[in-house]
């Protein structure tokens, strides 16, 4: 009986970090992928860590510099993510969001020391792409895992991308 206890406090235990990591995984982020008719969105939210190093204002010229190249980045979005090319996609408007960052249109975060960044790529197709390999983990080293959900009309998929891995296929 008294066995029995403690091994249901250790899995409590042991399952509490997880479940805190959920929201916010230092080198994870989330990636959603939605193909529609003329159209692909991509969707990113990542912690600040796995795109900076750090999560709220930069203080150092050094970190004001490393804000600017993480924007430029993103913003670069038809080279971060090289799409199908026969489904001829063109970028068109790429958002931001970042509250520490005062970036966007941010929805002011818990001030609990950690912080996002959302960001949303929209480009315009010819075609239904049938794959996208993502830059993410070229362009930002401490990034590792990605969850990936992609939709298109053929339904859902979910996947985990780890380091070096960068294709997603999409159904069609
Ligand atoms: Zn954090």
């Amino acid at each position: 009986m008294k066995q029995h206890l403690i091994a249901a406090t250790l899995a409590t235990l042991i399952s509490l970090p997880a479940l805190a990591g959920k929201a916010h995984e230092h080198g994870a982020a989330k990636l959603d992928i939605a193909v529609e008719p003329g159209r692909l969105v991509i969707s990113l939210e990542s912690p600040l860590d796995g795109l900076l190093g750090f999560e709220r204002a930069p203080r150092s010229a050094a970190e004001k510099r490393a804000v600017e190249s993480m924007v430029a980045t993103l913003k670069a979005a038809d080279t971060l993510f090289r799409i199908d090319p026969a489904a001829q996609c063109s970028l068109g408007p790429v958002s931001l969001a970042s509250a520490p960052l005062k970036l966007g249109d941010a929805k002011s975060s818990a001030d609990d020391g950690h912080g996002d960044l959302d960001a949303d790529f929209e480009f315009t197709c010819k075609s239904a792409p049938a794959f996208v390999e993502i830059g993410l983990f070229k362009a930002f080293p401490r990034l590792a895992r990605l969850e990936v959900q992609s939709a298109t009309s053929k339904g859902q998929r979910k996947q985990v991308l780890v380091r070096p891995a960068q294709r997603v296929e999409l159904a069609r």
